[in-house]
């Protein structure tokens, strides 16, 4: 954003938050980056740049700044409009992380159009299907669409070993067995393969990845049983912190603390989930007062912990639900806050934090990346072993001859 706006109060701007972008820092001062947003209509016939979006691929990210695009804000049902937790770090020294990936998330993923050799990286809160469920697409698709390393997944023990990352993601691949199998004779195997980087839940603010400048750190959530927990990404003197699925605890105050983006969930009301949920009374206070965190509470944690901004998520965030939830937390809080919806996306730099919402393509296609693609295996051969998937084959051999023929030749193939 440009010269001629001027900050804005708090809670203005947390009103606003719910439709445009805007910025969110006390101070207001010309970012270094960013820009597409902001710019001067100096034309009738010219550009028209200001329009306080984000066009996926059209900004380049400045060498000290984070990028943040919610993928998924919503619940375990599926919905078309909000997929389920999913939350897309890019950084500036080229990093890019993804946090949780909930159902349906990965089209939302896809419509930035980031190259599928720079998604390899997933940091798992914990595993529930609103948190991990489209695990596939990325896995698939990533591979057929130009990943050439294997996929590494992060994420926490169980109290049990079959309820820790590495069982579920050895099991992922079991049961995609056969999807391995026929796409491994066609494409590269490498990229679909999995690494699992499975770290003790009980770790209070460990660090469970340090690389490349950044420091990712994780500790205990209190939902549902043993396992979830809550990470910090720290860089540059940048602190992010996305909590997964959890009841409000200490652990969380206390890590969380000095950050300059705090994500945390804020659940339904008990009255919109017996409504809209069609849970029973009962339910719907167990699931604002053991497992999750009520919209008072999620107000209550960030005025314990002031951060620059607070982020609520994994509620469906619509006429009937945003003002019930906004009004508990303004009960609690009253500092600056977004109310999270699918292709949110916030800008962090020493400036401060701009919020706007991203417009992409649902059309989107795969994009080169910068890694050359990886040649397949001949060595490996297709596990047919029934004849007549042969024998009972049609003979197109005449009709793809034209345009066959006219490919080959213009692609110089054999
Ligand atoms: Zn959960
Ligand atoms: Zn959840």
């Amino acid at each position: 954003m440009r010269s001629g706006q001027t900050a804005i109060g708090a809670l203005t701007l947390a009103l606003a938050a719910m439709t445009i972008g805007y910025f969110i820092g006390v101070s207001f001062q010309e970012p270094q980056v960013a820009q597409a947003a902001g710019g001067k209509v100096k034309s009738p016939v010219g550009t028209a740049p200001d329009r306080y979006v984000y066009y996926p691929g059209t900004e380049k990210l400045g060498k000290d700044e984070i990028r943040i695009i919610a993928c998924g804000t919503g619940m375990p049902a599926a919905r078309r409009g909000q997929a389920a937790s999913c939350w897309v770090f890019e950084l500036g020294n080229g990093d890019k992380f993804i946090f949780d990936l909930g159902t349906g998330s990965m089209a939302n993923v896809m419509s930035l159009m980031i190259p599928a050799d720079m998604l390899t990286k997933v940091f798992a809160s914990h595993l529930h299907t609103d948190h991990v469920g489209d695990l596939a697409p990325l896995w698939a698709g990533g591979w057929t669409g130009g990943r050439t390393t294997p996929l590494e997944i992060w994420g926490p023990s169980g109290s049990r070993k079959d309820m820790g990352t590495a069982y579920f993601v050895e099991h992922f691949l079991k049961a995609y067995n056969w999807d391995y199998m026929t796409r491994a004779v066609k494409v590269n195997p490498i990229p679909g393969k999995i690494i699992a980087h499975e770290f003790d839940y009980k770790g209070e603010n460990q660090i469970v990845y340090r690389k490349n400048g950044v420091t990712i750190r994780s500790w205990p959530a209190i939902h549902a049983g043993d396992g979830p927990v809550s990470y910090a990404l720290e860089w540059k003197g940048y602190k992010v912190v996305f909590g997964g699925d959890t009841f409000p605890n200490t652990w969380f105050v206390k890590y969380a603390k000095n950050a300059d983006i705090v994500i945390h969930e804020a659940m339904l009301t008990a009255e919109q989930l017996r409504k809209y949920y069609n849970q029973p009374p009962s339910r719907t206070i167990m699931m604002n007062t053991d497992i999750h965190t009520s919209a008072q509470a999620f107000g209550k944690v960030m005025s314990m912990i002031k951060p620059k901004l607070a982020i609520a998520y994994h509620f469906f965030n619509e006429e009937g639900t945003r003002y019930g939830i906004y009004d508990g937390i303004r009960e609690t809080y009253d500092g600056p806050l977004s109310m999270a919806t699918d292709m949110m996306v916030w800008n962090l730099t020493k400036q401060g934090i701009t919020e706007r919402m991203a417009v992409s393509s649902d059309e989107a296609w795969d994009v080169p990346g910068t890694e050359k693609g990886l040649q397949p295996d001949r060595s490996r051969k297709p596990e047919t072993i029934w004849k007549e998937l042969v024998e009972q084959r049609l003979d197109m051999s005449e009709v793809n001859k034209g345009w066959l023929d006219e490919y080959r030749t213009k692609y110089n193939l054999k």
